[in-house]
């Protein structure tokens, strides 16, 4: 190493030490002050709470026929619930609507961090940049308040950066202590340094070679659905009135007179309202309002031309994917984060909802209502991944339980002279006919996001609120009574598993019991109450009626929002359908026709945007890679089970032979056996082209996906004990696998 250089490393090493060490020292004593001398908003409620609120349908009923509202949002994702919380608690009249479900746009597909973002500050911080530096200070305090005013919702998660270079250690220390002090009094807890051991003692499942230690940092997460739903839910108790699968097809227009700068009157196209489609009725209807907002997210530019066909597009959506894994790849407690990989992504694995979220930073798309993850994107994350666990770890595609796509609605802002930087913040424009346009941001500040919108609609419609903004500290639905051991009571006084009570209790608040008054006894002794919609899930049955309730319409709405099932398991969501569609069918009188309507959406969707095809594509695209031997050692088994020498086994054939393997205890509740429903699960397992049969090709397909790993967990091999198949086959390969 020449001389000039090991001078040079070492001079930086030590002010980077310095700088750590003094960042560390200056942070705390600054924050400890902060603290001490700390003005936390008082959590409180607005002057009108109504307890119930009036069903979707009488929602819709409304709107149609108030003479004016104040405000009218179009989009019912965290920015127009936002919007509409806001309003209806500054004593304004609101009305919003939403295309499809709440937050089933982007809202629903987020990382679920509620942070500031480690990574622009450190870009603040070594760019000079004031703006950056705000942004991420604005968003701290946004993560304080709502990790406050949703406590059932939101948690503090602690998070490990890994670090493999011993001089990176005070680098990261600096960056992540001014991330602590950046937080002020919002600060969730302090960040630390560990060793190597600690680290592995942390998070087992971690690369040891060459790991010199980790910093441990907190950010908030939350399930961004059912916190959307919150937002909605508490804007129609505070008196706004709002609806799901309406969507906005035109803008009510009115010419008026005005002066322009010249003195001379001129003709300007004003909004006066909007018409809307109530999807699920299939009814038109139109609400006046003296502003409109548009907050459709990637649907920016799709509202705006809608409003004035020659505005340019400001729109520029990015997306971003995300895999879920098994618990088993990360802590129960304890996020991963690189927030620089060698090709400068960002790579994370978080554990969300018992399970592991992995997903990586986003890539240029075009607009859709059905984003997709791709098989690239899957691969991708999976083999980042790999570089960060443990050699004892084998990554599978077969682990694949759900992948997602969102659309980041990044906008350029038509404010400024130069229009195509994209904005890096949100941004809110007044059009000339009075459309206000809200863009950007992102879900941790969509409290403050909304507060500007607000303020804007006031100035340039000259609205007359009751009272200023009071959204900092005002504790959303269901936050208000809850305590981490409410879920205590619901065990106590309903009879309910302790898991599905903790689900219950973290996720409606202190309105879970009004879904545990909806549970059905079992008919067991223990759980007295709380039918299950699927055995390995905490979710019940009860939870299908109160979500219609909270105006869910669709099955999807159930499967992807309410619930989270789809995007936590899509093969356990579409064996859970059924079960959701004959709820709903009762609730709601679907007749036969719109049954089946709704089965196909709910495939479709499950296929699509949930990662299902892929899983089966997985399979599919695994070559039947087979020795001789091996092939004869199948196809003996395919006979057994194929008495009759068909060539295919139907549902008979699988029951039969089960019963005569004396197996099915290890499935069934009975000892001699299987439940219909059971049976169902296999046969959909092997049958990739869903005819009723299995064929040859569909098994040997089955076996050869078990042996590379394209398929993980196989309730066919469990049940047929045919897994020593596997065990006994003669040679180890890869077969394109994995
Ligand atoms: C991959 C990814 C990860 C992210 N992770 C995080 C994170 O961890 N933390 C964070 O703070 N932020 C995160 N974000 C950003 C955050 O999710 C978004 O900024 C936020 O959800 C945008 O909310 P929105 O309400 O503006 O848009 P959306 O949620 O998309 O809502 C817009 C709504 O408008 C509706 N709509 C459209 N057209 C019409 C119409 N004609 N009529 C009626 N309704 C209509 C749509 O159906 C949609 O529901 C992430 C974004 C992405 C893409």
């Amino acid at each position: 190493m020449p001389r000039s250089f090991s001078r040079r490393f070492i001079q930086h090493g030590l002010l980077l030490c310095t700088s750590a060490i003094g960042t560390g020292f200056l942070g705390q004593y600054i924050l400890q002050k902060n603290t001490l001398n700390a003005y936390n908003h008082p959590l409180h409620k607005p002057a009108v709470w109504l307890d119930d609120y009036p069903s979707r349908e009488a929602q819709i009923d409304i709107m149609s026929k108030e003479s004016e509202y104040d405000i009218v949002v179009i989009g019912g994702g965290a920015t127009g619930c936002g919007v509409a919380v806001d309003a209806a608690s500054r004593g304004l009249k609101v009305a919003l609507v939403e295309k499809y479900d709440f937050s089933s746009g982007t809202s629903s597909r987020s990382t679920k961090l509620i942070h500031g973002g480690v990574r622009y500050l450190q870009k603040a911080i070594l760019q000079l940049d004031r703006e950056q530096y705000h942004m991420v200070k604005e968003a701290l305090s946004e993560r304080g308040n709502l990790l406050k005013i949703a406590p059932h919702l939101s948690y503090p998660l602690p998070i490990m950066l890994p670090v493999y270079k011993w001089y990176l250690l005070p680098y990261y220390y600096a960056g992540i202590k001014a991330y602590d002090f950046v937080s002020g009094r919002q600060l969730l807890r302090w960040s630390y340094v560990i060793s190597k051991n600690k680290a592995l003692e942390l998070f087992p499942m971690l690369k040891k070679e060459k790991l010199v230690g980790a910093i441990v940092y907190y950010d908030g997460q939350h399930n961004d659905a059912r916190m959307n739903i919150a937002l909605a839910f508490t804007a129609a108790h505070m008196g706004a009135n709002v609806a799901n699968h309406c969507a906005v097809t035109e803008f009510i227009h009115e010419n008026i007179q005005v002066n322009n700068k010249e003195g001379q009157t001129e003709t300007k196209k004003i909004i006066r309202g909007i018409k809307c489609l109530d999807r699920y009725r299939n009814k038109e209807f139109s609400i006046r309002a003296k502003c409109v907002v548009n907050a459709t997210g990637p649907y920016t530019d799709v509202i705006r031309q809608l409003d004035d066909s020659s505005v340019p597009k400001i729109c520029q959506p990015s997306a971003g994917v995300h895999i879920v894994l098994p618990d088993y790849y990360s802590p129960n407690n304890m996020g991963l984060l690189d927030p620089n990989t060698s090709d400068g992504r960002v790579i994370f694995f978080l554990p969300w909802q018992k399970h592991t979220m992995a997903g990586t930073t986003d890539t240029p798309c075009e607009i859709t209502d059905y984003p997709s993850p791709m098989a690239e994107d899957v691969d991708f994350i999976l083999g980042e991944i790999k570089n960060y666990l443990s050699s004892d770890v084998e990554v599978r595609r077969g682990d694949l339980l759900a992948a997602w796509s969102g659309i980041r609605p990044l906008v350029l802002n038509p404010n400024k002279k130069d229009t195509q930087s994209i904005a890096r913040n949100h941004i809110i424009h007044v059009s000339d006919s009075g459309l206000v346009t809200i863009g950007g941001g992102k879900w941790t500040t969509y409290r403050q996001m909304a507060e500007e919108t607000v303020d804007r609609c006031i100035q340039s419609a000259n609205l007359e609120p009751k009272n200023d903004c009071i959204t900092k500290g005002l504790v959303l639905s269901g936050g208000e009574k809850w305590s981490p051991t409410s879920y205590i009571r619901l065990v106590q006084d309903y009879g309910i598993e302790t898991e599905v009570a903790i689900h219950l209790s973290n996720t409606y608040g202190d309105q879970a019991n009004k879904v545990a008054d909806l549970s059905i006894l079992t008919g067991k002794r223990w759980p007295v109450v709380g039918k299950r919609l699927h055995e390995e899930f905490p979710y019940i049955e009860a939870e299908v009626h109160y979500a219609i309730k909270e105006y869910a319409r669709t099955a999807v709405d159930i499967l992807a929002r309410r619930t989270r099932l789809s995007f936590l398991n899509v093969i356990a969501a579409d064996e859970a359908l059924p079960c959701v569609i004959q709820i709903m069918a009762k609730e709601l009188n679907w007749n036969e026709k719109k049954q089946k309507e709704e089965t196909d959406r709910a495939k479709t969707f499950l296929l699509r945007e949930m990662g299902l095809n892929l899983k089966r594509d997985m399979r599919r695209n695994v070559p039947i890679n087979f020795t001789r031997e091996e092939m004869r050692y199948y196809m003996k088994h395919f006979r057994q089970i194929d008495v009759e020498n068909k060539g295919f086994l139907t549902l008979s054939d699988l029951k039969r032979h089960l019963q005569r393997m004396k197996i099915s205890n290890s499935v069934s509740t009975t000892d001699s056996d299987i439940s219909p429903e059971e049976l169902r699960i296999l046969m959909h397992e092997v049958d990739q082209n869903q005819n009723g049969i299995i064929e040859t090709e569909e098994f040997l397909q089955l076996m050869s996906a078990i042996n590379t790993g394209a398929v993980s967990t196989s309730h066919f091999i469990k049940a047929a004990r045919i897994a020593k198949i596997k065990n006994n086959s003669m040679v180890e390969r890869s077969g394109g696998g994995v």
